[in-house]
């Protein structure tokens, strides 16, 4: 198809004043601006690009709840230069309970702070999602150009660029388009094979949302198991706030469904299923029509051997969301940009060589963060019947007496990556990033 062009200066390799050809400066389009769209930000506008990213909220959308980074996530943020940032904000939480249903603590694992082996449940970098993307934002916003209110809606291309289609009617001509558009991705649908399903399904749910906090509430996060496969969590970030989250086994068209209904809908779901499940949950039901924030989804992997099409790539999410289990959903949004901004500043002029790249380097990387999600450890931590919950509370309390999940931690030799290694940063230190074009 060939496309109407809009040929700008920064369609070429520029001439430098001493005749050197300089590298090229793409147009790079990014839809979405979480945590993969706003990292990948970073490091392209570093490599000179132009960088605009379209978020479809009408403002920056800081909001979730407590996420960590673990192994490579780690280190790609200190790469950032953002590892002070995210100490300065980082949640108090000593460890992880699992109580009974008089909130009696039959088993704790504390967080492995010896700086030796692999975090525990509780990782060194617990820390609210929103103020990890303020910190993005905040490293971002001078050298990326932001739209926000606005989704790609579609988009064609050719072998000369992609044009966007947004949800205002305008459209935009590009070198790049990256589909960081999360876990239900659009433009990932847009490039694989009409009817390709790229979700790997737990056939477990989860729904979380802030309650206030109460004495009670300490550092320590609650896991309580009740009957027919549900768990609820209880984790404290504020003075003021308590995270509150059900967890729910269930394999129905009803369960899949419901996250995409309106969210006083998808509230009922939830009270509805949880309603005689014990503990806390008459709390935090109560507290859910209040809640500044309500999340609910399917716990899924995006498994696709396509993360490219043309001029058009996935990042993060949409391209191998890992699910909440695999506790490496943001450091591999924040690896996968790194590797992905690396391969198009290594190659400028070779976009089809940085895909393939950022595919080869990546994919290993992908698939042990996703392998290491076990769907039987996962039925196991959510039992049918009371009487599997006492043998998973007797087991943990045994473990956890004996100390076995902090000595695997200290002893362990990798954290959850694996022995994948973040590669060469992206540009080159001291490299003068690109100011946006009006
Ligand atoms: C509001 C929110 C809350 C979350 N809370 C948690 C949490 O508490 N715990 C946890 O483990 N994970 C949470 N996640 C998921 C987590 O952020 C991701 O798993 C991980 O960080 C990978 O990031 P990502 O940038 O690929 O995807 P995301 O962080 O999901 O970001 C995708 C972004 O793309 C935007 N978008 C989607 N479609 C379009 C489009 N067509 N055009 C333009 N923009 C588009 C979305 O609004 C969103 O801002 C949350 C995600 C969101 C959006």
């Amino acid at each position: 198809m060939t496309l109407k062009r809009n040929l700008s200066p920064i369609d070429f390799g520029v001439m430098s004043m001493t005749g050197k050809s300089e590298p090229r400066r793409l147009r790079v389009l990014v839809a979405g601006g979480g945590i993969a769209g706003q990292a990948l930000a970073f490091w392209l506008a570093r490599g000179g690009h132009h960088v605009t990213v379209v978020e479809r909220h009408p403002a920056l959308r800081a909001t979730g709840a407590q996420v960590d980074l673990r192994g490579q996530g780690i280190e790609a943020v200190e790469r950032m230069g953002l590892l002070g940032a995210v100490r300065g904000k980082l949640v108090d939480e000593a460890g992880v309970a699992f109580v009974d249903a008089r909130g009696r603590a039959r088993a704790t694992i504390m967080a492995n702070t010896s700086g030796r082996g692999r975090q525990t449940l509780t990782s060194e970098y617990e820390i609210m999602r929103g103020d990890l993307v303020r910190i993005l934002h905040d490293a971002t916003k001078d050298d990326a150009e932001y739209v926000f209110g606005k989704s790609v809606d579609g988009f064609e291309q050719d072998e000369r660029e992609v044009v966007a289609h947004f949800s205002d009617g305008s459209f935009g001509a590009f070198d790049l388009l990256v589909g960081a558009d999360g876990q239900g991705s659009r433009i990932r649908r847009a490039i694989l094979p009409e009817g390709a399903d790229p979700y790997w399904r737990t056939g477990i749910h989860m729904a979380y949302w802030f309650v206030p906090r109460i004495a009670s509430d300490s550092n320590i996060r609650d896991t309580y198991m009740a009957p027919g496969g549900r768990q609820i969590m209880r984790r404290s970030h504020s003075p003021s706030e308590t995270q509150a989250y059900f967890v729910l086994r269930e394999e129905s068209r009803e369960a899949s469904a419901v996250h995409r209904a309106p969210v006083e809908r998808q509230q009922e779901f939830w009270a509805a299923r949880f309603r005689d499940a014990g503990w806390q949950a008459g709390r935090f039901i109560e507290s859910m029509g209040e809640s500044p924030f309500f999340y609910s989804q399917e716990v899924v992997q995006v498994r696709t051997d396509t993360w490219s099409r043309g001029r058009v790539v996935l990042a993060g999410d949409a391209a191998h969301c890992a699910s909440p289990y695999s506790g490496m959903g943001i450091s591999g949004g924040l690896v996968g940009a790194h590797v992905l901004a690396g391969e198009i500043n290594r190659h400028p002029d070779d976009l089809p060589a940085a895909l393939a790249g950022y595919d080869t380097a990546l994919r290993p990387f992908a698939d042990e963060i996703q392998g290491q999600v076990d769907p039987r450890l996962l039925r196991l931590m959510l039992p049918e019947t009371r009487a599997a919950i006492g043998t998973v509370l007797a087991a943990s309390a045994l473990a956890s007496f004996l100390r076995v999940p902090d000595l695997v931690a200290r002893w362990s030799k990798e954290d959850r990556g694996g022995a994948w290694r973040l590669p060469e940063d992206p540009a080159p230190l001291g490299a003068v990033p690109a100011r946006p074009r009006p």
